[in-house]
């Protein structure tokens, strides 16, 4: 390591560890745990994490990390503080609550920051840097690991939050991609730790369409995809506050679809299906991606569904499959 990321590495821990102490331990940081308390998040789940409350003043942060003897710059770089227009620093996460960003061997490297009151941008992340790419690796993949390991499967998740509420209702091979969009680097990470992987994003429009690309990418790489929808927009975090950890597993993770009975959901939406050109459309697009299934057992029995729901035999459908299946070669 450099001398730059050892600095660098030092200063996330040092603010780790001050922000965590006012949230646990101080009437400065009150506020901060009174929102993760009202979130229903405990005080063994903000150890675990090392959440944390920077203070809502303009140069707490600067302050004690100057003390410590780092360079300004460095720390204006990273994204600790931010230079105003009259070169003055200011604290960047004052006033908000603290994710610490660890990455595989635990180390902090970058901070999500969450407002409390309605202020934009709801999340703060440190910028991207050397130290912290954002697409490369997974919020929590350092303790989830064990867990995906000897579960042979990993959820994934949006947002902090969700894994956080997860990991202390007892679910704990769960990771977050902090936002909707799951890179190739991050997919590889997954496969090489799990054979399935249950992609459980927000209920919403977002996070549906990112479900179906994460979906084909992670079956590109060679993951049993498996796709766990909540309903009523709700996502992983108020789903549990709502219903617990146990109806999680069972009715969430447990009923969770394989990526073909979600793609012949999701599908639907690019059709008016009470019309008859757009049923066959839709049908046409079902079978040339039922033909890409190697297992003919599963070709068939996603045929057998289509079959019924619209009333057409099973020979015409498996014959059209055929052809389809001649053209891939
Ligand atoms: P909460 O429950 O606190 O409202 P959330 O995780 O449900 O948070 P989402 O809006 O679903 O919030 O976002 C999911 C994740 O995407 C966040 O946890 C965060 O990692 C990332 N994210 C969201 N908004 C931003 C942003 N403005 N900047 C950077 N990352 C963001
Ligand atoms: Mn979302
Ligand atoms: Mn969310
Ligand atoms: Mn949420």
């Amino acid at each position: 390591l450099s001398k730059e990321s050892q600095q660098v590495l030092s200063a996330h821990e040092w603010l780790t560890k001050l922000y965590h102490h006012l949230i646990r331990y101080t009437k400065d940081g009150k506020v901060g745990l009174d929102y993760l308390q009202e979130r229903g998040i405990t005080n063994e789940a903000i150890d675990t994490f090392q959440l944390g409350y920077a203070p809502n003043t303009k140069d707490f942060t600067a302050t004690f990390l100057q003390k410590k003897g780092f360079h300004q710059q460095m720390l204006v770089k990273y994204g600790v503080l931010t230079r105003g227009q009259d070169d003055s620093v200011t604290d960047r996460f004052r006033g908000r609550v603290i994710f610490p960003i660890r990455n595989h061997l635990g180390r902090t490297v970058a901070f999500g920051a969450r407002a409390m009151e309605g202020q934009e941008p709801k999340y703060l992340n440190s910028p991207e840097s050397d130290m912290f790419q954002k697409g490369k690796m997974l919020y929590n993949f350092d303790l989830a690991k064990k867990y995906i390991r000897k579960q042979n499967e990993v959820v994934v998740f949006e947002g902090y939050m969700d894994v956080i509420t997860a990991f202390q209702s007892g679910v704990q091979n769960v990771v977050a991609t902090m936002g909707t969009a799951i890179t190739e680097v991050q997919a590889k990470l997954l496969r090489r730790y799990a054979e399935t992987v249950v992609i459980c994003y927000d209920g919403d429009n977002a996070g549906v369409e990112a479900t179906y690309k994460a979906a084909k990418l992670l079956q590109e790489i060679g993951c049993q995809v498996k796709i766990a929808s909540l309903k009523d927009n709700l996502d992983p975090d108020s789903y549990i506050n709502r219903f617990g950890g146990e109806a999680f597993k069972r009715e969430v993770i447990g009923a969770s679809k394989t990526f073909m009975s979600f793609y012949m959901q999701y599908l639907k939406k690019d059709f008016n299906l009470s019309l008859e050109g757009d049923r066959l459309q839709y049908l046409e697009e079902v079978l040339k991606e039922i033909a890409n299934l190697d297992s003919s057992v599963e070709r068939e029995f996603y045929v057998k569904e289509l079959s019924t729901e619209y009333n057409i035999s099973m020979e015409s459908l498996l014959g059209e499959i055929e052809q389809h299946r001649q053209k891939l070669g």
